[in-house]
């Protein structure tokens, strides 16, 4: 039986824009309707309920999901969040965009994400502990290197992936790395794989610039969020020469129209937990940041940022997608008229799980690489899938982001005909 999408959680339903986005991929590749119904659902779901002890010695139910859209090309792969708000069409819709991701950029996986309802913050690292270990058994029927391989996701991290392997290894008998990515590199993690996204996003945009006559060097930047992906993005766009005039975080901004000296903001950050008030810079509004006049655009904060409201105010000639969903479909569309070139999340973060992938590849051969060997992989599978996306758009003449769904779902579809629908 086909379940229903279940409501209200958000007034935005991700997962119906999720299905949205592959009817419209569909549409366009003229999909076989079988393959096409197949691919709106995901293949599984594990719905969990179960217990843990708290600090005070009472016991408190939790509930968490494994969501597996796909394994067409491969294991399942992606996240684990811990959300207050985790609910299990959000869950449906990041195993899809996983799916689409991993296709888009030609690593051998399907999509899964998992989540538990949880407000970590009013936890401690003991009972962040029990929940990750008993939430590990609950989801340990459906996981594994060659089944369905976690990483970290919102408030998640590498100790979270270091106490899944040790209760997954407990289970098994005998230590296994390759069921999660995102370790410590202690346990069997990949060098690289902290700077990965942003590095990728880097590679897609050096392409994008090609192909468009932008010049990196002396180019304009301006990144909303400085975390893991934004603050990394601004070093490396820096080191190539660009210019960073403005970032922000949730407690406000930092312009300067000269350019921020990004090492030293790095350590203002460190030290005061917020861009804001970074010496010579003024304080910026998040609206005011996207109507810079600058030449590439990074959100990588939260979704839903780039809204039919603000859309209008974009005046870069790139937009780089660090972040999963920052754009409505309403201001997709306004981008596109207004001419941005828009690099979507499913191709412009991807170099996250491409070191992933590494990572895992790794722990099945007990073989590391180098940082360069790693940096140098990611460039060559980077640029590939820009490059096939981008022929894609000019074939069809379509944005990047129907043309990277184009490529994502033809390849998954390939696969699902090669294999046929069994028995
Ligand atoms: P993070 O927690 O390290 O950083 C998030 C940053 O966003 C922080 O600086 C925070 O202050 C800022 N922020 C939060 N609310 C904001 C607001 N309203 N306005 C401006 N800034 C705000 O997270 P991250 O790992 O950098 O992830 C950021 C985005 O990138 C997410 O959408 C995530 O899904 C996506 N992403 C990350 C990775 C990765 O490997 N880290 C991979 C793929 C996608």
């Amino acid at each position: 039986m086909v379940a229903k999408v279940e409501k209200p959680q958000q007034t935005i339903n991700p997962f119906e824009n999720a299905q949205k986005m592959l009817d419209s991929a569909a549409r366009l590749i003229s999909l076989d309707p079988a393959i096409h119904q197949f691919l709106r659902w995901p293949q599984r779901e594990l719905h969990v309920s179960f217990p843990v002890r708290m600090d005070n010695g009472k016991w408190r139910m939790f509930k968490g999901y494994r969501v597996q859209h796909s394994f067409a090309r491969g294991p399942a792969k992606g996240g684990i969040r811990y959300h207050p708000d985790v609910n299990i069409d959000e869950v449906r819709a990041l195993a899809f965009w996983m799916t689409m991701k991993c296709a888009t950029v030609g690593i051998p996986y399907g999509g899964a994400k998992g989540g538990v309802i949880i407000d970590p913050k009013k936890h401690s690292q003991k009972e962040l502990e029990r929940v990750t270990r008993r939430f590990t058994y609950e989801i340990s029927l459906v996981i594994g290197p060659e089944k369905d391989i976690p990483a970290p996701d919102v408030y998640t991290n590498s100790q979270t992936m270091a106490w899944i392997v040790d209760t997954y290894s407990a289970l098994k008998g005998h230590l296994v790395t390759g069921v999660t990515t995102g370790k410590p590199l202690a346990l069997g993690g990949s060098l690289g794989r902290d700077k990965a996204t942003a590095r990728g996003g880097t590679f897609v945009t050096r392409e994008a610039a090609k192909a468009t006559g932008l010049k990196i060097k002396g180019a304009r930047v301006a990144i909303q969020g400085f975390g893991n992906a934004g603050a990394v993005a601004a070093e490396l766009f820096s080191e190539m020469g660009a210019k960073i005039v403005a970032v922000d975080d949730s407690q406000g901004g930092a312009w300067n129209d000269a350019g921020l000296d990004v090492p030293a903001l790095v350590a203002h950050k460190a030290k005061k937990g917020t861009v804001k008030g970074f010496r010579g810079s003024k304080n910026i509004t998040r609206d005011d940041l996207f109507a810079l006049k600058v030449d590439i655009l990074v959100p990588a904060a939260l979704e839903n940022q780039i809204t039919k409201e603000n859309a209008h105010l974009v005046k870069a000639k790139i937009l780089l997608e660090l972040a999963n969903g920052p754009t409505t479909p309403e201001a997709d569309e306004i981008l596109h008229k207004n001419g941005v070139t828009i690099l979507p999340d499913i191709l412009a973060n991807a170099g996250g799980v491409t070191v992933s992938y590494f990572e895992w590849v790794q722990n099945l051969a007990n073989f590391f690489w180098s940082e360069a060997e790693v940096n140098a992989r990611l460039d060559q599978i980077m640029t590939r899938a820009f490059n096939d996306v981008h022929k894609e758009a000019t074939g069809r003449k379509v944005n990047h982001r129907q043309a990277a769904y184009v490529v994502a779902v033809a390849r998954v579809a390939d696969a699902v005909k090669l294999r046929g629908f069994f028995p």
